[in-house]
């Protein structure tokens, strides 16, 4: 720390990315699309005009607003777009937090929560998941917060279904309920029909996890038109040109590649049931996941253990710290080969541990 830094920022504890080495590793620790981009993405990247460099984004990304909300069924109004929904997470908390209304969400969830709560000076309610790693809405009703639920939950995979999202939406109509989907394509149900009858709903997804393009940075939010009004204000306030041109026109081709990413999308799910059966015999516990990762711990032998011994090994998996998350660790689905050089690594140490 200089001896510069404001001192509003003197305790800041940043959010840690998962390890992103140059290669020679089998990696499954930051929920990465395993499978190459579709045919269109492609071409698109292939097929940018010379001039394309050298000119700013369009500041609106009308064409990929306007993609999107087709592609959803809701006006092109009703959609936001901005880098990775890292940062349309960060503008909800700027735009729907601080002064009038703290911020609440599960004590176990996206680590970043806490980390944008910490950075803008927002009082934060975590509410602890049940015994089961399950969410519990009820400390939620009425709690005069806004309110941040990913949907399905990450690390634990755990998906709510829409009903409980409206549930929580009639509970806490003053105030805004970001439901972040990231996920949500390997096997939960959306909200996004929501929007069109709740204005305190915001869906946020990205094109990181079930399109395959977490290295162009693209995340989007869908919700009432003045919600959507409120993330601009903090776009035109802070970057205007967040979304970069080479990005965008990846974006705009995954939509189109509609089936492609299905497809794989169903094909992560099928490996990732594969891979928990394996997991299982191996005596390994999880938790039932609706995401592209799996939750499990192994009773004979600490988390940390495991991550580091995989590492030996060349796989790359993730292992949060603190009392409550230091016995599991967070695999992401990989290609059938990559699991099946996990389980095979697994299988080895815990054959050294006995
Ligand atoms: N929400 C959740 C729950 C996540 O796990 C992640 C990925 N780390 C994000 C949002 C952000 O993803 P991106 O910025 O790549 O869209």
């Amino acid at each position: 720390m200089s001896r510069f830094l404001d001192s509003r920022f003197r305790e800041l504890e940043p959010y840690v990315p998962g390890e992103q080495p140059a290669g020679g590793y089998i990696k499954l620790n930051t929920n990465e699309f395993p499978f190459p981009p579709a045919p269109g993405v492609r071409r698109a990247l292939a097929a940018l005009e010379e001039e394309t460099p050298a000119l700013y984004p369009d500041p609106e990304a009308g064409t990929l607003i306007r993609a999107l909300a087709a592609h959803y069924g809701v006006a092109s109004e009703e959609v936001f777009l901005g880098n990775g929904s890292d940062e349309v997470l960060a503008f909800a908390f700027m735009a729907f937090c601080g002064k009038d209304r703290g911020v609440a969400f599960p004590e176990v969830s996206y680590g970043f929560y806490p980390v944008y709560a910490a950075l803008l000076g927002i009082d934060a309610l975590r509410v602890p998941l049940r015994p089961d790693w399950s969410i519990d809405l009820e400390p939620y009703a009425g709690c005069g917060r806004t309110v941040f639920i990913a949907n399905p939950n990450a690390p634990t995979g755990l998906a709510l279904p829409s009903e409980a999202i409206e549930r929580l939406l009639q509970s806490n109509p003053g105030c805004p309920v970001v439901a972040d989907e990231a996920y949500v394509d390997f096997g939960a149900s959306s909200s996004v029909p929501l929007t069109a009858r709740y204005d305190n709903l915001l869906v946020v997804q990205t094109f990181s996890k079930s399109r395959g393009l977490a290295g162009a940075r693209l995340g989007y939010a869908i919700g009432n038109r003045e919600l959507i009004q409120d993330l601009n204000t903090m776009k035109f306030s802070f970057n205007p040109y967040s979304v970069n041109r080479f990005s965008m026109a990846a974006g705009l081709a995954a939509l189109e590649e509609g089936e492609y990413y299905r497809d794989r999308c169903r094909q992560i799910q099928a490996i990732r049931e594969e891979t928990m059966e394996a997991l299982s015999r191996l005596g390994f516990e999880g938790t039932p996941s609706a995401a592209n990762f799996l939750f499990v711990r192994h009773p004979g032998v600490p988390g940390r253990r495991l991550y580091e011994k995989l590492r030996e090994r060349g796989v790359l998996v993730r292992h949060f710290g603190g009392a409550k998350l230091q016995d599991y660790l967070r695999i992401s689905v990989g290609t059938p080969e990559q699991m099946t050089a996990l389980t095979a690594a697994l299988e080895q140490i815990l054959e050294e541990e006995r």
